[in-house]
């Protein structure tokens, strides 16, 4: 079998270790459920080559906010094996129905906006009591 991996999938053999990935990361500093970006990056990365199911579905909490990227100094693209990984997981139907409902809601901000337009007064005049 021929492996053939892009650019970004083979980024992660830049990585050095360092942890300043974990250090900015705004997910990794609110939750023990994900492990952080050296992890969830090259690390499982590892592992995924192949296509390989994934170790588990912690990479599901990446907000995908790229806080990772910028600080890396080697240019490991952490964010995006985060999001290759995170596909993979729904098109092997890893993700619990729970977690799809709220992902597709999140990523549509202009839907949220529409279904929460109704209810906008009532939730100002809470917030502002
Ligand atoms: S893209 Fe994901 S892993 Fe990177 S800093 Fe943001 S939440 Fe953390
Ligand atoms: S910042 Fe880059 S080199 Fe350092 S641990 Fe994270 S991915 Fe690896």
């Amino acid at each position: 079998m021929t492996l053939s991996l892009s650019p970004m999938e083979l980024s992660l053999n830049q990585c050095i270790k360092c942890n300043i990935c974990t250090t900015v990361c705004p997910v990794s500093a609110v939750t023990d459920r994900f492990p952080g970006p050296k992890y969830e990056g090259p690390q499982a990365g590892r592992f995924r080559y192949y296509y390989q199911p994934a170790p588990d579905i912690s990479v599901d909490y990446c907000s995908g906010c790229r806080m990772c990227n910028m600080a890396c100094p080697t240019g490991v693209k952490i964010a995006e094996l985060n999001a290759r990984a995170r596909a993979n997981l729904v098109n092997q139907g890893k993700i619990p129905f729970q977690q799809r409902v709220r992902n597709n809601m999140i990523a549509r901000s202009e839907l949220l906006g529409k279904l929460a337009q109704p209810v906008a007064p009532l939730a100002n005049a809470i917030l502002s009591n």
